[in-house]
């Protein structure tokens, strides 16, 4: 079967691979389609070291064609996902809790593990969340990791129906963000974006005010405007935005981290034990927040912007990530 391989110099391979025998617990995934993130251009360019040999993915999605010794939640013919969460150790205490994404000796599909960007994935059952029907498999990709992630941002962010919500940061993941709090949260949306283009587009999806702030001072205009903001997700991966949320919100707030700058951010301390601010971070989601996440998906009410493409386009693909050329999620098809 095909899959994509991170190769030697930050090149990805389409190389012939045969898949080892399904272990106990397993199941095997014809895998239709798999997202291509930021996050495995990071994994193939050696950033986070070297994974020479490993498949990349993890926004797959795919159909049971077999499984392993004594598998109950999974059955041939479901369809099921392969996400970067793709095991905890199910035991410790973040994986009993309901923080299992932060378990220690958690396992992440196409890093750690081999993952979904190829015909066929080797998935542990009880782990890979069911896709649920009425959800297209392009568009559920894109919400194994993107969507997942958002969702449980908002979550995190405590946000109450009616109340407003600063997203920094409107492009993949905050588009997304703004149709999980407009849609599902019933939230007050306010899109921060130094690209007029992504603001028209947040302004289409139901924002209720559109910021640029390298035009105006967003923090100021939130303030003046609502009286601060009931909580703030941000997406943007620039240390001024992480900055301008904590001006932006009202006392009591919370401000959740999802975009990674490699940088600290400046915390003014009388502001956080004055005002009651929390900033928190967030990373991806739990089976179960990837379970409602899709569900809303089904449902209509989030919608991700996805283009096919097959998987000899991979290198194509990254090239054009490097760029920032590249709108909404492209989903490797491997029906293409
Ligand atoms: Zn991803
Ligand atoms: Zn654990």
């Amino acid at each position: 079967m095909k899959a994509a391989v991170v190769g030697k110099d930050h090149n990805v391979e389409i190389q012939d691979k045969k898949l080892r025998p399904l272990e106990h617990g397993e199941a095997l995934l014809q895998m239709e389609c798999c997202g291509v993130c930021h996050t495995d251009l990071h994994v193939k360019n050696g950033d986070f070291g070297d994974k020479t040999g490993v498949i990349l993915g993890h926004e797959g999605v795919g159909v049971v064609k077999e499984v392993g010794p004594g598998v109950t939640s999974l059955k041939v013919g479901d369809r099921a996902s392969v996400a970067w969460f793709f095991q905890g150790c199910g035991h410790c205490e973040y994986c009993i809790s309901g923080n299992e994404t932060l378990c220690r000796s958690v396992k992440n599909a196409g890093y750690t593990v081999d993952g979904g960007m190829a015909e066929e994935c080797i998935v542990t059952a009880d782990y890979a969340v069911k896709v649920p029907d009425g959800l297209d498999s392009a568009a559920a990709s894109s919400v194994t990791c993107a969507g997942v992630t958002t969702y449980k941002a908002i979550k995190v962010s405590n946000i109450k129906a009616g109340k407003w919500i600063a997203i920094y940061g409107l492009g993949g993941l905050g588009n997304l963000a703004l149709q999980y709090a407009k849609n599902v949260f019933n939230a007050k949306v306010i899109a921060i974006d130094v690209n007029d283009e992504q603001l028209k587009l947040a302004q289409e999806m139901g924002a209720d005010m559109v910021i640029n702030p390298a035009k105006e001072d967003a923090a100021k205009l939130i303030q003046e405007k609502v009286g601060g903001a009931h909580a703030a997700v941000v997406t943007a991966v620039a240390k001024a935005a992480f900055n301008s949320a904590v001006d932006a919100v009202r006392a009591g707030a919370r401000i959740v981290a999802v975009g990674l700058p490699p940088e600290a951010m400046s915390l003014d301390i009388p502001r956080l034990v004055l005002d009651g601010i929390e900033v928190v971070g967030s990373l991806v989601g739990t089976r179960e927040d990837l379970a409602e996440a899709f569900q809303f998906a089904a449902e209509g009410k989030v919608v991700p912007k996805v283009a096919k493409r097959p998987i000899e386009d991979i290198n194509d693909i990254f090239h054009e990530m490097e760029q920032g050329k590249i709108k909404g999620r492209m989903v490797v098809d491997f029906s293409l």
